[in-house]
């Protein structure tokens, strides 16, 4: 269907819709049945049966059960059996382990769907792209992606850049003009625009003509299946460290069972217990419980209000050492108010709060009418109509549908009794300039019912005073002044210096019929009416919340197109700007490389009336640096800054989908404190993930260590192979479990960020590790050569006494992990998670050695009531013996900036 040959009439009518009313409810269930979602045709997941079977491709697993059938051909049935039930148990616990994660994963994604804003019902929606059907009428602005094929039927200065579909970067101008041709390229049709392209500029509405795989992107999609790969630094440095261990615990097993061999024991013997060991002692499965640990914290994070878009952004957010944050709407609550009014050297001050339209004007004490004093009601009226919020009125509250700043100066005109509806009956707009934070201005051009014409321009106050050629003074037009210049420069300090928004008010009148090109023709000589000061009160959590970040070693740089002493005003109000901090505006800036930038970077605090790419320049002089930085941004030109940062955050509420799709983590309401929150929980998941290593490793290291030693000193196996396997599974899986949704220590934001190439072993982990192992691994021997010792007779007994001291050993170990100074540090009850997982451990290492008929599968014999005195006392000692002296000597202090 060549939809750009037709009128938007004609396609109304086509797919059967109504401009103005948008299809009902009926129409859309009935559309939606018909042609299913619009969503492109996603590579297919891996099913649950394959996700099984990959828990046992390792090979060790593969030996093992190899193992295990010759032994059952050789008629050891019962221990064949149980076996292949435990290898069974622990591939279903990672399974279901791996599904959780994924499935959570996957529920992120949709999380962070796109949204687009619809006609349904005479009602403007904001729905989930994939909700759309043919005949939806939507609209959208810069920064927005496209959510299905339209037609497009209305535009306002609208470019969209079709890179994605046609390769051309250039954004295209667009027009609803029919395009009479036979055949025209996609990059041609100016009156469509097509699924996955990026409004860069202007805005617009028109009708989906095609959705789904009918889009010009679905005929191409196959070939889009990009597959970003999710996989973590530390997952990496794990899969490398891994490959190591393995080696590692196979060349030690290998010995247990050489040194086996030559001190006697049967070769069937030690093949099945090296077989088990190195089943058992072989970190193969840390990778994965890094993602399960990770996925579970991106949950928690999700509570929180923070989206994690890419998965290695938790660990990087573990090391950030500074947050770049947008000013408005992140620390401040972006609900702004007119407060104040300047014009000819006056000023007027505003009464009420919020969007309460309850308020009257002041001239000093004394209440004025604003009919009364032109300039002022010119100053309100041009704020009214250079505008593109309305206020909507929800359970007795107005709130703003648009710009805040915008809403601020139609409550503000409102107050004064000017109506936008009102106004816009006396003044026709025909043409609009759209406000970019580049330019920080925006202008409509007017026609009153005279066919006078004129264009408003309103922006930032410095920025129109430089366009400005003259000045309303007493209600008279004047030149414009160095001495008017420097009043009006004075007035925009001194609301500033109030932490006052500021926004002027500019006009020019045009010849009838004048035709204006663009905003740089409209945008200049024009006449400079006034100022009106908005207060956009801080978030009251933000405060507290740079100051936790200052204590965790994390400094805050506020970044605004905000007017550099409000800007001041607010840093100073939060806490971000210390006395001697420095600001810097973007002029400065402009003239900067970012190796001058470099030079003086640590020491500013605040980067006010910047452009977007300056935040490019910000992150780069603070990588060069050697920061770890997070940049916050919502616009389509913040992309390549959130890009280029370490984490890139994006505005959920703000924000666009193109800074939303450059970034790493999305907070869903706009808030500083939420990166804050996201920060600690990132740090809190490489802890966590630091927990479990140590507490597995160990655990590993003392499993191999009682064998091996105990072949060396010519003894028996003290642990039979299917007592390595039940600790395997049942005293590592669990607790190691637990300990990955442990809860932060309280000093987790007192010292400073992790450097990013911090080795998997760094800050003692290693040491605690290996010196820990030992331990495990010499009482478990001990209390095996006491009871051997006693009585060499019954083997199985002291092998029963080995067992119930190895995994009591590490049951208590478990909790000395929970902390990275000692045991006494923390609350054991803490993490019920954890001690309902050492206590399932225990009872089921009780019922394995009490339960008769479980004796003779685990070669296990009821432990005596005194002995249990020995194996209490001896599996203590690890944890407790070195958990004294590290208890005088850790004091970790902050690392400061
Ligand atoms: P940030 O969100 O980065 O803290 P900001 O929102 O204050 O910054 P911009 O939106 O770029 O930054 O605004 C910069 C300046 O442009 C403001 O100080 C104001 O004077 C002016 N301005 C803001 N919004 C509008 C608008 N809708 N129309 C005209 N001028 C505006």
């Amino acid at each position: 269907m060549k939809w750009y040959e037709l009128r938007s009439e004609e396609v109304e009518k086509k797919v059967n819709t109504n401009l103005s009313l948008g299809l009902s409810e009926k129409e859309i269930t009935m559309r939606q049945k018909q042609f299913g979602y619009n969503e492109l045709k996603e590579a297919d997941r891996p099913s649950a049966l394959l996700l099984f079977l990959e828990q046992f491709k390792d090979f060790m697993v593969v030996v093992l059960l190899a193992a295990t059938l010759i032994s059952g051909l050789l008629g050891e049935y019962i221990d064949a059996i149980a076996i292949i039930a435990i290898v069974l148990l622990n591939g279903f616990l990672g399974f279901f382990q791996e599904r959780k994660a994924e499935k959570s994963l996957h529920a992120l994604k949709e999380l962070s769907a796109p949204q687009v804003t619809v006609l349904r019902n005479k009602q403007w929606l904001r729905i989930q792209s994939k909700e759309l059907v043919v005949g939806d009428i939507i609209k959208f602005s810069s920064g927005d992606r496209i959510g299905a094929d339209i037609r497009l039927t209305k535009v306002k200065s609208l470019e969209i850049e079709e890179s994605a579909l046609t390769g051309e970067s250039v954004p295209v101008p667009k027009h609803i003009e029919p395009i009479r041709d036979d055949h025209i390229s996609l990059g041609d049709q100016e009156n469509m625009a097509f699924m996955g392209t990026m409004v860069t500029r202007g805005s617009g509405e028109g009708i989906v003509v095609a959705t789904g795989m009918n889009t010009a992107m679905g005929q191409i999609a196959e070939l889009l299946q990009s597959a970003e790969t999710m996989i973590t630094p530390l997952q990496r440095r794990l899969e490398q460290l891994g490959k190591i261990l393995i080696s590692v615990a196979l060349v030690l097993t290998f010995l247990v069972v050489v040194v086996g061999i030559l001190r006697g024991h049967e070769l069937y013997e030690m093949f099945l217990a090296g077989v088990s060991l190195a089943v058992a002692a072989i970190p193969e499965g840390l990778p994965a419980i890094v993602t399960v640990a990770l996925s579970l914290g991106v949950q928690r994070m999700i509570r929180k209000n923070a989206i994690v878009r890419r998965l290695p952004a938790v660990e990087t957010l573990g090391c950030a050492s500074v947050i770049c944050s947008d000013k408005t709407g992140t620390l401040t609550q972006n609900k702004m108010t007119v407060t104040h009014l300047w014009s000819g050297g006056k000023t007027w001050s505003v009464s009420g709060t919020g969007y309460d339209l309850k308020g009257s004007f002041f001239a000093g004490e004394k209440e004025v009418e604003v009919p009364n004093i032109k300039t002022l009601q010119q100053l309100l009226t041009f704020g009214v109509l250079c505008n593109n919020a309305s206020l909507k009125e929800k359970k007795d509250e107005y709130i703003i549908d648009g710009d805040p700043t915008e809403g601020a100066l139609i409550v503000a005109g409102m107050k004064a009794g000017l109506q936008r509806d009102l106004l816009l009956n006396q003044f026709e707009i025909i043409e609009e300039f759209p406000f970019d934070s580049a330019r920080k201005m925006m202008s409509v051009i007017v026609k009153d019912h005279s066919g006078n014409q004129f264009v408003i321009t309103k922006g930032a106050p410095d920025v129109l005073l430089n366009v400005s050629e003259s000045i309303l003074w007493e209600n008279k037009q004047q030149h414009l002044t160095e001495e008017y210049g420097n009043y009006v420069k004075n007035a925009i300090e001194e609301l500033a210096s109030d932490a006052l928004r500021t926004i002027a008010v500019a006009f020019k009148p045009i010849r009838p019929n004048q035709k204006i090109m663009n905003e740089l023709e409209a945008e200049r000589d024009l006449v400079f009416i006034g100022i009106q000061g908005m207060i956009d009160p801080p978030r009251p959590e933000v405060k507290a919340a740079v100051q936790e970040c200052k204590d965790a070693g994390i400094k805050t740089i506020m970044i605004t197109g905000d007017h550099l002493i409000t800007a001041k005003a607010i840093a100073a109000q939060l806490g971000i700007l210390p006395s001697g901090g420095k600001v810097l505006d973007g002029n400065a800036l402009s003239k900067m490389e970012v190796e001058d930038l470099e030079e003086i970077v640590e020491d500013v605090y605040v980067f006010a009336r910047v452009s977007p790419e300056h935040k490019l320049k910000i992150v780069k002089a603070l990588q060069r640096k050697g920061h770890i930085v997070a940049m916050t941004g919502d616009g389509v030109n913040d992309a390549p800054a959130i890009k280029a940062a370490d984490i890139g955050i994006a505005m959920g509420i703000t924000g666009t989908d193109v800074a939303k799709e450059a970034s790493s983590l999305v907070l869903l309401d706009d808030n500083f404190a939420t990166i804050k929150a996201a920060i600690n929980e990132g740090r809190n998941i490489y802890e966590n993930i630091r927990k479990f290593i140590r507490y597995l490793l160990a655990s590993n290291v003392g499993e191999i260590l009682v064998m091996l030693f105990a072949m060396l000193l010519a003894l028996p196996l003290p642990l039979v192979p299917i007592q390595i396997l039940w600790v395997n599974l049942v005293t590592d899986g669990l607790p190691a479990m637990a300990l990955g949704l442990d809860q932060a220590e309280d000093n987790v934001m007192k010292r400073g960020p992790r450097h990013p190439n911090e080795g998997v072993f760094a800050r003692k982990l290693g040491w605690k590790v290996v010196s820990r192992g030992f331990l495990i691994g010499i009482v478990t021997l001990a209390a095996f050569m006491i009871v051997y010792g006693r009585d060499p007779s019954n083997l199985g007994y002291a092998q029963t006494i080995a067992f119930a001291t190895l995994v009591l050993a590490q049951l208590i170990h478990v909790f000395d992990c929970r902390s990275e100074r000692s045991i006494f540090h923390r609350n054991p009850f803490q993490n019920m998670y954890l001690v309902w997982a050492v206590i399932s451990s225990i009872v089921l290492m009780l019922i394995v050695i009490y339960y008769p008929p479980l004796q003779p599968i685990f070669h296990t014999t009821a432990i005596e009531a005194r002995d249990w005195l020995l194996i209490i006392g001896l599996s203590a000692v690890p944890t407790f013996l070195l958990a004294g002296s590290l208890l005088t000597r850790s004091r970790s202090k902050p690392r400061m900036l």
